[in-house]
């Protein structure tokens, strides 16, 4: 494909736009112009730059690549978790979930709109149980595919997003490098202007990259996939676990703790029958209270085609209960979406599934 070797323009920082820009031989303002007919007017090509000269935008679309994410479908309404599919320029399916923090029960608007990105087309990483490892790994995104989603979304639905969660399809932390390219976009007042702090990382545990991340200096959240309290439990449903136990994502997070002022999160899902004994969530506790972790527990959303499901609520309250016994800060998620398949890799499969079909 002509655009796949040419560097993405709005995958570049206002720096690297100067430092191109003064290669072409342009005052350094026509930077300053260009980041802001891609980031504040939010122009789709070259042309539309009416303040530039002719040849330059000529040039900047001769070594610039421009590209944009098409959206295929919306499931989901207003007042409600939003899920957009996108085709990326080379065919590729990616998913983006929208959240109203708090439900619009009484039709005013919700305070907070998070969205949940994507990093990767599919995932390596194969956890039992998550539709995005479930057909494998395609490919990284670009930084500009991972921005376009917010830029996207925040088009379609003319409303302003304001919580990023990395916690669509993919693992982030194995492309750290687009990753923190694209944070920095989000969170550059010349970018999308979003704090780091409204911005939280998932990753299932790959232990090196935790300490990389603690390196960084923006103070951006990250939560820790854990979803099972020892190895015995981990190794069954998550792969990675077998590369970094326990024991070594855990020193990788008292790492970060030691680098950082955030708290860390562990994301727990409960799956009936699998991790939801009560010796599991005692175990859970200590490693919580080891790194003055927060707690928050999702339970499972059925993926078809897998056999696993939920425990009963009554199960769920018991887990969390032995948690705030212990002082845990901790969260039961009374997660929306389960109608709309909201759980990463979710509407890409079943979509993938139809046209198959078809
Ligand atoms: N790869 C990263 C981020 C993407 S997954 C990670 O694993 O953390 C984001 C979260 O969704 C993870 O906590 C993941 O375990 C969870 N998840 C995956 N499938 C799910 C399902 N069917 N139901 C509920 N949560 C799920
Ligand atoms: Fe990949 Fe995360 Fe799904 Fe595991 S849970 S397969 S790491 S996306």
């Amino acid at each position: 494909m002509e655009n796949e070797a040419k560097i993405d323009i709005k995958s570049l920082s206002l720096d690297e736009l100067q430092k191109k820009l003064r290669e072409f031989g342009q005052p350094a303002y026509r930077a300053r112009q260009i980041i802001d007919w891609l980031n504040t007017k939010r122009v789709t090509s070259f042309e539309e730059m009416t303040n530039l000269p002719r040849d330059l935008r000529a040039e900047l679309g001769k070594q610039f690549a421009f590209g944009k994410i098409d959206i295929v479908r919306v499931l989901g309404s207003q007042d409600t978790t939003r899920k957009f599919l996108f085709r990326l320029n080379d065919e590729n399916l990616i998913e983006t979930v929208l959240i109203p923090a708090s439900p619009a029960l009484y039709g005013a608007k919700s305070d907070r709109r998070t969205i949940c990105i994507s990093t990767q087309v599919g995932c390596a990483y194969g956890c039992k149980f998550c539709a995005s490892g479930l057909e494998g790994f395609s490919r990284n995104l670009r930084p500009n595919e991972i921005v376009d989603q917010i830029v996207a979304v925040e088009r379609e639905t003319e409303e302003k997003i304001d919580n990023i969660v990395f916690m669509g399809m993919g693992e982030p932390l194995a492309n750290l490098d687009n990753l923190m390219r694209a944070i920095r976009i989000i969170n550059a007042p010349w970018g999308l202007g979003i704090g780091a702090r409204r911005i939280t990382v998932s990753t299932s545990g790959l232990a090196p990259q935790i300490r990389k991340l603690a390196d960084e200096p923006l103070q951006i959240r990250v939560a820790i996939s854990l979803h099972g309290a020892t190895d015995e439990v981990r190794d069954q449903i998550m792969p990675i676990n077998r590369k970094y136990n326990i024991d070594t994502l855990l020193s990788a997070c008292d790492y970060y703790v030691s680098r950082k002022k955030q708290r860390l999160t562990f994301e727990y899902i409960l799956i009936a029958g699998v991790n939801d004994a009560e010796e599991q969530a005692h175990l859970l506790a200590r490693h919580a209270r080891r790194l003055s972790a927060k707690v928050n527990l999702i339970p499972y959303n059925t993926v078809e085609g897998l056999l696993w499901s939920r425990p009963s609520r009554n199960r769920q309250e018991k887990f969390l209960s032995i948690l705030r016994a212990e002082g845990i800060p901790a969260t039961l998620r009374r997660e929306k979406g389960h109608d709309i398949d909201a759980a990463c890799g979710q509407l890409r499969l079943q979509t993938k599934r139809e046209l198959q079909v078809l």
